[in-house]
């Protein structure tokens, strides 16, 4: 597309479009192949609503207990379907990623117990949940005690040293495809697949969990097609499709779904019950849109991994390495880079474009956090953000986008602002 009017009035310059053009079109045949993976996630999905035969009926609410709520026991087998899995909980009481994750460790771990973390520190959340870092109602509490597996120096989960770490007290292994928060590798489900192989041979009756935050639809399979347990994550992330106004979601065997839903709701009522407020159609259309808005999603990954490769930063993943999940993390080297990085995503907003983020001390993190977001629904990352810790290497990081087209001005609103900063010079 030629430069326009429209694009000056948004305050992209010239040289800023013509550079990431010029970088987009490099990346054709990658988008081709990224188009493929959707086509067929698409396929998918459309397939399995067809099979549980969707209709109208299932968009209606429940309230109260919420019990018979067809469509909400119609999208469990939905999402079973989908990845793969016997059966399913997708619940808007789960409140978030994090609470999805917590239900499935206090549903499978008693005390005595211990879990393994097989691909480094978890996310940051998720420390809290297990009391890695000391927090009321932790798991530790219970006396669940856990083992972290760091990565090996190539940056691949160490398959000899979580051999290693399981014992006669393993009742989990943990593994988190996405690098979350960390200038990490976000690992494929081939390689999930590894870590599970050799889990299994160790001890067989060990339950596999993966934190799947990030990765749905990134690629053809899910963790289940390598044999995990238990796949958990979030409804304000990829599968939400960004509709989904709430949610989270566990897939895995009937008796482990059966665990996790008597420590959501409580033991006797499981699946039974819990109303959904009006939230199936969301749920529903979300998901069925979740492919496509992965697919953007990456596109817009891909495209600020070039661009900012090819203006000398370092990126996770590389320019030339596949895409896992929707996160880009750019090291920006400056902390004026992040803010002006962030200000740029900010203004690019559909909502609260007209205000400027600023560092702030968040709970939980050791240094101030700038967090740019002017989102439809509240904290969801499935929409353009950028987070940056204000430390060395000043790395941002970035992802989601509804639309590819709102996700590429995003980028170049992002390096318009360093350009006006000073940050960046174009000859
Ligand atoms: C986002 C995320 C979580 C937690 O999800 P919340 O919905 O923010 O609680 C856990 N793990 C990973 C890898 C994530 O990206």
């Amino acid at each position: 597309m030629p430069y326009s009017k429209q694009l000056e009035r948004m305050g992209i310059s010239p040289a800023v479009y013509a550079f990431c053009c010029a970088v987009e079109d490099e990346l054709a045949d990658r988008y081709r192949k990224l188009d493929h993976i959707l086509e067929n996630n698409q396929l998918k999905v459309l397939e399995a609503m067809q099979q549980h035969q969707i209709a109208e009926r299932h968009f209606e609410s429940s309230t109260g207990y919420g019990y018979n709520d067809d469509g909400r026991d119609a999208l469990e087998a939905v999402y079973a379907s989908v990845f793969g899995t016997e059966d399913a909980l997708v619940r808007p009481q789960m409140i978030s990623g994090t609470h999805a994750l917590s239900t499935a460790l206090f549903a499978c771990l008693r005390p005595g117990d211990e879990v393994v973390f097989a691909t480094g520190l978890p996310y940051d959340t998720l420390q809290g949940v297990v009391g890695i870092r000391p927090e009321k109602g932790s798991l530790a509490e219970f006396n669940v005690t856990y083992k972290i597996v760091e990565l090996g120096e190539d940056g691949m989960p160490d398959l000899e040293a979580i051999r290693a770490a399981i014992t006669e007290k393993t009742k989990m292994v943990a593994m988190q495809r996405s690098k979350g928060y960390s200038f990490r590798h976000s690992f494929s489900v081939e390689e999930l697949g590894e870590v599970i192989r050799v889990v299994k041979e160790a001890k067989p009756d060990v339950i596999t969990m993966v934190d799947n935050c990030y990765g749905e639809f990134t690629q053809e399979i899910e963790p289940p097609q390598v044999g995990a347990d238990l796949t958990v994550g979030s409804l304000i992330k990829n599968p939400g499709g960004g509709l989904a106004p709430i949610g989270g979601y566990i897939c895995g065997p009937t008796e482990l779904v059966e665990l996790c839903a008597v420590r959501l709701t409580t033991p006797g009522i499981g699946k039974e019950a819990g109303a959904t407020l009006g939230v199936n159609r969301s749920l529903y259309q979300g998901f069925f849109l979740s492919p496509q808005v992965t697919n953007s999603a990456v596109k817009t990954a891909m495209l600020a991994a070039s661009v900012f490769n090819k203006l000398g930063y370092a990126t996770s993943p590389a320019a030339d390495e596949d895409h896992y999940d929707i996160v880009e993390a750019i090291a920006l080297e400056k902390p004026e880079g992040v803010l002006a990085f962030c200000r740029g995503i900010q203004w690019a907003a559909p909502v609260d474009s007209n205000v400027t983020p600023e560092p702030w001390d968040m709970p939980g993190y050791d240094c101030p956090v700038i967090m740019a977001a002017g989102a439809f629904i509240s904290g969801s990352s499935i929409e353009l953000s950028a987070d940056g810790p204000m430390k060395p290497p000043y790395i941002v990081y970035f992802q989601g986008g509804l639309t590819y087209s709102h996700g590429r001005y995003g980028i170049m609103k992002a390096l318009q602002e360093m350009v006006n900063d000073g940050l960046v010079k174009f000859e």
